[in-house]
């Protein structure tokens, strides 16, 4: 049993301690699960970040976490976050291992975090911080090695800087070495709505699990950014009544039905939702507690806990964000039959499409639109209709069928290629 307490976080614990149960559950060779207990490499960088003040220079936390190097280049965002550590970069890559083979992309799970508050910056001063943490990490990165992706705090802009400064490094243009970038740069057309769109997708078959009419069904969503925002835009698009979204400002409420347009539109001009009109303006965890039937976590970890889980009067939780909801929560939500599209799931658009555009890039062949978003369709209610399979076949919940279909895939794997040297 390998030593773990580098990665020590509650965070981490509970990657663990899931896949821990799941393992023993599926009977997974016990050398196998030891070893995908522990990220296969792990950077740790400290670099100086100047602000606009010139004088005024700060010593800045970066990670990249590779989880899982068997199948292929490792993938995953990048985070900037006030309060990012190790433990939380090294669950997040866990999971992205696991979600990658849920929907059967070829890619381990990899992670990368900057602590640092983004909402403070300027944008020279998050230019600066991307293109030195670019720098600090640019040997364990490259599209054949470990490619990035927006996450919580990072944008197509971000990506942007990323890909100009590794390109400038090598000597030419590499845009697969992230993803999500701007489509003027080789980004993937319909990437930016991938992972809202991949999660209403299953929206559908998530009502029928629970023989609930889709066409109107009431949905609340907490966060609005590019999860959150693009979630509201599909489930509008597919007939669904968002009638609550939230940001860091709090939450805005129309039992009627928001506009979303209009509440995109006002994030664009005013930056947060608050004094949003035509709609409530309420404090941002009531979204919790409102009379919806699918409520969709997008914001941000460990929102779902066990104080305001028996608050929450949904019937479906489609989780957007990654690890909204504590190990606790989860079995009160599933005490009460809430039925549960898990993480590593429900937001597995976003890789997808990022798998998507890394193809592109290296065939340098575009798709269009349409065979973009039919794709995604395609492998996210494919991925979803399996995992079902394995609750009843195995007669367990989403989460941990979604575990033991990611896992499975990943053991065999391993197996196969054996112990070096
Ligand atoms: P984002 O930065 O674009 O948006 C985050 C949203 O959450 C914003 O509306 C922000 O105001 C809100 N928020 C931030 N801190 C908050 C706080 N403390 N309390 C309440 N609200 C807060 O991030 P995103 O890319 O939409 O990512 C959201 C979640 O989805 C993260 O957990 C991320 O890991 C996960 N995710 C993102 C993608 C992707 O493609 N971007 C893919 C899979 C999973």
């Amino acid at each position: 049993m390998p030593t773990t307490h580098e990665f020590d976080s509650p965070m981490y614990n509970e990657a663990v301690s899931q896949f821990s149960n799941v393992a023993t559950l599926m009977g997974l060779d016990a050398n196998i699960a030891d070893r995908l207990k522990v990220p296969q490499k792990s950077t740790i960088v400290a670099f100086p970040f100047r602000h606009d003040t010139y004088s005024e220079v700060e010593t800045i936390f970066g990670y990249r976490v590779q989880h899982l190097t068997t199948m292929g280049p490792t993938k995953g965002g990048i985070r900037f976050a006030p309060d990012v550590d190790l433990g939380e970069v090294a669950a997040l890559a866990m999971w992205m291992t696991w979600k990658c083979s849920i929907v059967g992309v070829p890619f381990g799970g990899a992670k990368g975090g900057v602590r640092v508050n983004p909402m403070e910056l300027s944008r020279a001063e998050l230019q600066r911080v991307t293109r030195r943490y670019t720098m600090e990490i640019i040997n364990v990165i490259g599209p054949e090695t470990d490619i990035p992706a927006p996450d919580l705090g990072t944008n197509e802009q971000v990506m942007a800087w990323m890909m100009d400064t590794y390109s400038q490094h090598v000597g030419h243009s590499v845009p697969a070495v992230v993803t999500g970038k701007p489509p003027a740069l080789g980004g993937s057309i319909a990437r930016r709505e991938a992972t809202g769109r991949g999660l209403m997708f299953l929206l559908p078959q998530a009502a029928a699990a629970r023989e609930l009419d889709p066409a109107g069904i009431t949905t609340a969503i907490h966060g609005f950014g590019n999860v959150g925002r693009y979630a509201a835009v599909a489930g509008e698009q597919m007939g669904a009544k968002v009638v609550a979204v939230s940001d860091i400002s709090g939450a805005v409420y129309n039992p009627d039905g928001l506009n979303i347009a209009a509440a995109t539109k006002w994030v664009d001009e005013n930056r947060f939702l608050e004094g949003f009109p035509d709609a409530d303006f309420i404090d941002g965890d009531k979204i919790f507690e409102l009379p919806v039937e699918v409520l969709v976590p997008a914001a941000i970890q460990g929102v779902i806990t066990a104080d305001n889980a028996d608050s929450i009067q949904a019937k479906i939780v489609i989780e957007g964000a990654n690890n909204p909801t504590t190990l606790v929560a989860d079995q009160m939500l599933r005490d009460r039959n809430v039925f549960i599209v898990p993480d590593i799931l429900a937001n597995a658009g976003g890789v997808t499409v990022s798998y998507f555009e890394w193809v592109q890039d290296v065939q340098k062949y575009f798709w269009t639109e349409n065979e973009t978003v039919g794709r995604l369709r395609e492998i996210m209610i494919r991925a979803f209709n399996e995992v079902l399979s394995i609750t009843e076949a195995e007669g367990v919940d989403m989460r941990t069928a979604a575990l033991i279909k990611g896992i499975r895939r990943v053991a065999d794997a391993k197996l196969v290629r054996g112990v070096f040297p």
